[in-house]
């Protein structure tokens, strides 16, 4: 479903990614991990057009996105509609506070239906659809008893479940994830961790940066160890948490057992 090749990305004179490749099958899910400023976090803006890579391309579906080879495909224009093959869920949940959970899973996709033609004949329709939509999504979070809540009115593990459903809302390809329980008290992260574990368990496609080493093993086909912008090592759960080939991916885990 993704192809990411050679992407590179500097800021004035630090290379923050240089080279990097992955590819992603529809239906799994890629932990990232490495230590602080390593690039994680700057792959998924990159991913997701918040930053311009300055080299490389990407694909999702067979479709280019990116190539940074080709002007025609970094036209501001095209890359609304890129953006949205992909999810963010972000560390800090980011909603808007003066919205309730509902119409915080409700926003994108009523701008994007205010977009529609035929949005003026169907209004109410389309309104109602995307209510029901956004109802579904919150219950599927566990939070049917909280769609009418501000986000000061809700605990940092419901604010993160109410964007990850924000998120969900758009149907995006692939969901990706920036640390999304870094904010939050250990006590609730668990059930941060919990819906995601059920996305991947629906097979949903998803990029996780995170440093629950466990949760990273145990939820992911593959792992991504990022060291100093490059990928160091690849491959799947057991042989990088088991076997690493890498000194480094050996010296990044032993800080976590
Ligand atoms: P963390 O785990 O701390 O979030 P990370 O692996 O996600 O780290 P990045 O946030 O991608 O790392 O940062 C990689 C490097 O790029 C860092 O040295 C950071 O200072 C630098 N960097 C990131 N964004 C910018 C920017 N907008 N301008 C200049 N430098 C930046």
């Amino acid at each position: 479903i993704l192809e990411v090749e050679h992407i590179c990305k500097s800021f004035e004179h630090t290379e923050v990614l240089k080279d990097i490749s992955f590819s992603l099958e529809k239906g799994q899910v890629v932990s990232i991990i490495g230590s602080s400023g390593s690039g994680k976090t700057t792959l998924l803006r990159c991913l997701n057009f918040l930053e311009r890579p300055d080299k490389g391309i990407l694909r999702v579906n067979g479709e280019v996105l990116f190539d940074g080879d080709d002007p025609l495909t970094m036209q501001e224009s095209e890359i609304r509609k890129k953006r949205l093959h992909f999810g963010l869920v972000f560390q800090s949940f980011n909603l808007f506070p003066q919205y309730t959970a509902m119409e915080n899973v409700m926003l994108a996709k009523e701008l994007l239906a205010k977009q529609q033609p035929d949005y003026k004949a169907k209004k109410k329709e389309i309104h109602e659809e995307i209510e029901e939509q956004a109802k579904s999504l919150l219950n599927q979070m566990g939070l049917s008893d909280r769609r009418n809540n501000y986000p000061h009115q809700l605990s940092g593990g419901q604010c993160q479940r109410v964007a990850i459903a924000r998120a969900l809302a758009l149907q995006p390809d692939i969901l990706c994830f920036d640390e999304p329980t870094s904010a939050l008290d250990p006590e609730l992260t668990g059930e941060v961790l919990r819906v995601i574990r059920e996305l991947a368990d629906q097979n949903t496609t998803m990029i996780i940066v995170t440093h629950e080493m466990a949760f990273a093993r145990d939820v992911a086909n593959q792992v991504i160890f990022m060291d100093d912008g490059y990928i160091l090592e690849q491959g799947d759960p057991q042989q990088v948490f088991e076997h690493p080939k890498e000194e480094r991916t050996r010296q990044f885990l032993s800080r976590f057992t």
